[in-house]
């Protein structure tokens, strides 16, 4: 599982690293950086409340296939 974010709609205020700081930086420039491209197990739950979390919904939870 990863999180992706659309940094059009990320405003910068830090809900997200206020939640997960493993997780999430805001930058110099005012956006939010994923720290992890891969979410590890013991960090999903804090991941999805984040996610759940941003105001914006500049963040989601992306699963992808290991086909
Ligand atoms: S909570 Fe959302 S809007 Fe705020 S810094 Fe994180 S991704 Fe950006």
């Amino acid at each position: 599982m990863e999180v992706a974010v659309d940094r059009e709609l990320c405003v910068g205020h830090g809900v997200c690293e206020s939640i997960a700081a493993d997780l999430f930086a805001v930058g110099d420039d005012g956006t939010v950086q994923i720290l992890r491209t891969e979410i590890p197990a013991e960090l999903a739950a804090a991941a999805a409340t984040a996610v759940a979390g941003c105001p914006t919904r500049a963040l989601r939870l992306v699963t992808r296939n290991s086909q």
